[in-house]
């Protein structure tokens, strides 16, 4: 859809390439939901010499159907998977916030952790999933993704943990957008990379998953017309995250 004026809005809320930031914070609500979103977008990062941290919304506990190691036990084997996988992407530092995996949480709760780490770390890019995915049932997904973009429009305020700091963040990006505005096409390196990352969370990616998973991003390249497997994201500034009907079709 083309709306009127949007090359205006474009102009407006410019911002700079995710390639040229080089302190980079990525939010999940689970290990793994980054490296399966945007290995590959890490993997590109990460080797142009960005510093990339990831924060683990959720302990992880809850994803099997395996009563007997649901819970601590699967909580300990998922970050171990996670770790390993962050070693292969080049990620400098994991940091884990440990809500309970589909637990009772909120998102404010969420929010001012977030808040605290954008104050510390003062990432100049933040990705994390798009709570505003249509269809998105997942409510670990729709709370991480809408409290980190509450974070961003509001870490600088007194309000939310007293004092306030400079201005970092540049943009924010979103993953699983179903609007993607920026396509990354990946070389056959970073997606090698990527399905070597992925194959570390064994207790969630069996053999044939793994491949159903390579399936697809690989079909993403002919949607989108080119010889690569794609990753997308919808990267947009934080003054865009508020009162701007427009920023859904840019
Ligand atoms: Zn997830």
């Amino acid at each position: 859809m083309k709306i009127q004026g949007q090359n205006i809005f474009e102009e407006f809320l410019k911002v700079p390439k995710l390639d040229e930031m080089k302190n980079i914070l990525c939010v999940q609500p689970h290990p793994d939901d980054v490296d399966l979103s945007i290995g590959g977008i890490v993997a590109k990062l990460t080797q142009m010499g960005a510093k990339i941290t990831y924060v683990t919304v959720t302990d992880g506990s809850a994803g099997t159907l395996d009563e007997s190691i649901m819970g601590s036990k699967l909580s300990s084997i998922r970050k171990r998977e996670q770790e390993e996988a962050a070693k292969i992407l080049g990620v400098s530092e994991l940091i884990w916030l440990d809500f309970e995996d589909l637990g009772s949480y909120t998102v404010e709760e969420v929010r001012v952790k977030i808040v605290e780490i954008i104050r510390e770390k003062k990432p100049d890019a933040v990705l994390t999933v798009d709570p505003f995915l249509p269809y998105e049932a997942h409510p670990d997904h729709t709370k991480c993704g809408l409290a980190t973009a509450q974070a961003v429009l509001f870490y600088r305020l007194p309000k939310i943990l007293g004092g306030s700091c400079e201005k970092t963040v540049k943009i924010i990006g979103f993953f699983n957008s179903s609007k993607p505005n920026t396509i990354f096409e990946l070389t056959e390196e970073d997606f090698q990379r990527k399905m070597k990352a992925l194959s570390c969370h064994r207790s969630q990616f069996d053999e044939g998953t793994l491949q159903m998973i390579a399936s697809y991003f690989t079909i993403r390249s002919q949607i989108y017309k080119t010889n690569h497997a794609v990753e997308t994201l919808k990267i947009l500034p934080p003054i865009a995250l508020h009162v701007f009907p427009e920023v859904e079709q840019l």
